[in-house]
């Protein structure tokens, strides 16, 4: 054996102690020699190793075949070591054959040399980067590692999603390429940063594969080798496309506002919550004569007119509470003059909603409120002139009448007597003079009465029919003397109650229907023709006479204007038509004309439907009612307007399955109750004979009628005349005009309605 190769020919102290283990065997492998600082590495001691093969202490990576690789001389092999107590360590092993004379192998030496830590930290950092590269390949952001030249060496997937850019074409390109040229500058500078070893930041626009332009924000870094040379670069790009283009937005709008602020002929100023002037627009100088500088940092308060001071105080009280506010006072200019400045603020938030100040325009208002002023003057004396006319007007018809009845009075009584013809063609010359002054004057009193807006209508439910049939009655004489036939279609479209006042209604359609037959040709034809308009009635009255020139239509409606029919003879006197536009409006309506010369005109007045309120919230559903009805059911209505009979009978045309009778009297309606008790009373509180009232204590003190539902219904929809009546007893209290939705309700399910009432 060779004395090299045994432990004891080797510094002692490197065998035992230094990081590399000796060892020999014999050409089977088995143990000869180990250096004592195995135990360090393997937990083994020299003594239970030796003897033993090799094989039982290593894990040969890759199966690598010991005695048939070591025939060919001395080799390094890389292997697990298995520890006495069962881990595991990565080694080296260089191992050398040793030979004798005749070059056969006699054993082998070598020396072990513990690399675990080395092969762990190798596969931690082959892990890591794999891990890396997986996040940079999967992210949504575009990594690229590239060299110092800027040349792309690796680009994420995700280029391609991107820019569009198959990765393949972009590696080799050198990133500019990538970047529109306006934004090379910022990549430059970038490049400069990096050269210090310093990171960068900035913002560019990529080209996409169309050429388009896409905002990004770029994150890059210097790659360094161990010995800190910086080797290359990587980088993440981030879409920031949207968010720029919001930014340039915004900053567009705020520039935008900004030189709006400072172009305006306002005076545009920004204080800050403690009323201190932060920000002002140039205009001041014109509209106050202030420098810029002469307010900054100054409260605003001091500018204005000791007067007004509470006004923009408590403007500005809204601001810190976040409201906007509008007011007008008195600000001193810098001639020590005030101006009155019309001023609209509003509070300033901060991106967290918090006020931090207040930003309000100023305009000169001084003009406007001079000429307001002035209209104001005028129109109040206009008013108080025409107060003088209307009065004036009022007190004449007065005084005409008077003489005017002892007139038409005296010559009805000459009338009386035996009288000559010629003594009897002037007396009634006298009387139709007399009645038509008398007709004249009234008309002149109702024009003033509703110009000065005293008069006073009674509206009430009534339906078209009858207040047409009454005024063609009226008129029929009229129309006989001329030969003209009446032509009336029926309310056709108007078959809801109007809610109108009776008489002056008739007294329109009066007026209208005397004037078609009074401009009408001898023998012609007047036509009436209802139409329902939404929530209006349209009465139209045509007639074929003369017709009226399109620039004059405007004036048959000022008063006395009676165009060429002043010269025609026709009887008149130009009140009639404003009289009747008059009466229509203070009813909610009006009227309206068309005309053609020579072949007729059309008067239309509009009047409102009784159930105004009510009729637009009904839905077909409503109106419909329940689909199955079992038994009749009995309505009793307790009223004595039959107009107003009449509507409720058009209401509960809706419900086949209900029968109505109307007892327009209260004993009437008791004795009908307590004979035969119907399903629901409708009960009106005004009656002929007594109260709606007496009527509820009736039915509620007697036990055969105490418990039949009665529903009130009245235009007295004063809140303690509904509390009495609802403790008297009623079960439900609806005011006129009535909600029909609701009345239905009852009608349907009286029981159900008096359950959920
Ligand atoms: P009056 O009939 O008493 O003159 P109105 O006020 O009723 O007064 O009418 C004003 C004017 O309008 C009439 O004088 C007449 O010139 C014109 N007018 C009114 N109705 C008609 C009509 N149906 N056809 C032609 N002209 C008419």
């Amino acid at each position: 054996m060779n004395d090299d190769l045994r432990g004891a020919a080797l510094p002692r102290v490197l065998i035992e102690y230094g990081s590399d283990v000796f060892w020999r065997t014999g050409p089977e492998l088995c143990l000869e020699y180990v250096s004592p600082n195995v135990t360090r590495f393997l937990g083994y001691s020299p003594a239970e190793m030796l003897g033993r093969p090799v094989t039982d202490f290593v894990e040969w990576e890759h199966d690598q075949q010991v005695p048939a690789t070591l025939d060919e001389g001395s080799v390094t092999l890389r292997g697990i070591a298995v520890c006495r107590d069962g881990s595991r360590r990565w080694f080296e092993n260089h191992v050398l054959p040793m030979r004798a004379g005749d070059g056969s192998v006699v054993g082998f030496t070598g020396v072990f040399h513990d690399i675990d830590r080395q092969v762990r930290a190798e596969r931690d950092l082959a892990d890591s980067e794999h891990r890396y590269r997986m996040l940079a390949e999967h992210a949504s952001e575009v990594v690229v590692q590239g060299g110092v030249d800027g040349v792309i060496d690796w680009v994420s997937p995700s280029v391609r999603e991107a820019l569009g850019l198959d990765p393949a074409d972009v590696v080799g390109r050198p990133v500019v390429d990538l970047i529109h040229p306006d934004d090379h500058q910022a990549v430059r500078d970038a490049q400069a940063v990096l050269a210090t070893g310093r990171e960068s930041h900035f913002e560019a626009r990529f080209l996409r594969a169309d050429g388009s332009p896409l905002w990004n924000s770029v994150l890059v870094r210097p790659i360094c080798d161990e010995a800190g040379t910086i080797v290359g670069r990587i980088a993440s790009w981030r879409d920031i496309d949207r968010e720029h283009r919001q930014r340039e937005a915004l900053r567009e709008s705020e520039e935008h506002f900004r030189l709006l602020a400072i172009n305006a002929s306002d005076v545009v100023v920004q204080t800050a919550n403690d009323g201190t002037v932060q920000w002002l627009s140039p205009s001041i100088e014109d509209i106050l004569g202030y420098r810029i500088d002469d307010l900054l940092g100054r409260h605003v308060v001091e500018l204005v007119h000791p007067d007004d001071i509470g006004l923009v105080v408590a403007a500005q009280r809204a601001a810190l509470e976040g409201e906007p506010a509008r007011f007008e006072a008195r600000y001193r200019k810098a001639d020590g003059e005030h101006t009155w400045m019309s001023v609209v603020g509003r509070p300033l938030f901060d991106d967290s909603g918090t006020v931090v100040g207040r930003v309000a325009s100023a305009r000169r208002v001084d003009d406007e409120r001079a000429a307001a002023e002035a209209l104001a003057r005028a129109t109040e004396a206009a008013q108080a002139a025409n107060l003088a006319k209307t009065q004036f007007l009022s007190r004449m018809s007065h005084e005409l009448r008077t003489p005017l009845n002892a007139v038409l009075g005296f010559a009805q009584l000459l009338g009386m007597d035996d009288l000559t013809d010629d003594q009897r063609a002037a007396v009634e010359q006298i009387l139709r003079g007399g009645r038509h002054l008398l007709d004249l004057i009234n008309e002149v009193l109702d024009i003033a009465r509703i110009e000065s807006g005293r008069v006073t209508l009674s509206p009430e439910p009534v339906m078209a029919a009858d207040v047409v049939s009454e005024a063609l009655e009226l008129v029929r004489p009229l129309a006989s003397q001329r030969d003209v036939t009446i032509a009336w279609e029926g309310p056709r479209g108007c078959e809801r109650a109007l809610f109108v006042d009776r008489q002056r209604t008739i007294q329109v359609l009066l007026n209208l229907l005397a004037n078609a037959i009074k401009y009408n040709r001898d023998g012609g034809r007047v036509e009436v023709r209802c139409s329902g308009a939404g929530e209006q009635c349209e009465i139209a009255v045509s007639d074929t006479g003369i017709g009226i020139a399109a620039e004059d239509l405007p004036k048959v409606f000022e008063p006395f204007e009676r165009l060429a029919a002043g010269s025609s003879g026709v009887e008149g006197n130009g009140i009639g038509l404003p009289l009747s536009r008059g009466l229509a409006e203070l009813m909610g309506g009006g009227i309206g004309v068309e005309s053609t010369p020579g072949v007729g005109s059309t008067f239309t007045v509009a009047l409102p439907f009784a159930t105004v309120a009510a009729a637009p919230a009904l839905g077909v559903d409503v109106l419909a009612g329940p689909a199955v009805q079992s038994d009749t059911r009995r309505v009793l209505y307790v009223e004595d307007n039959p107009a107003n009979a009449e509507l409720m009978t058009a209401i509960l045309s809706r419900r086949p399955g209900v029968a109505m009778e109307v007892a327009p009297r209260g004993d009437e309606a008791l004795a009908s109750i307590r004979s035969d008790a119907p399903d629901l009373v409708l009960l009106d509180l005004h009656l002929p004979d007594t109260t709606g009232e007496e009527v509820l204590r009736g039915l509620r003190s007697d036990p055969s009628t105490s418990d039949v539902p009665v529903v009130v219904l009245t235009a007295d929809a004063a809140p303690h005349v509904r509390r009495r009546l609802l403790a008297l007893g009623a079960d439900a209290f609806l005011s006129k005009p009535v909600d029909v939705a609701r009345l239905l309700a009852w009608i349907d399910d009286p029981q159900q309605s008096r359950r959920s009432s």
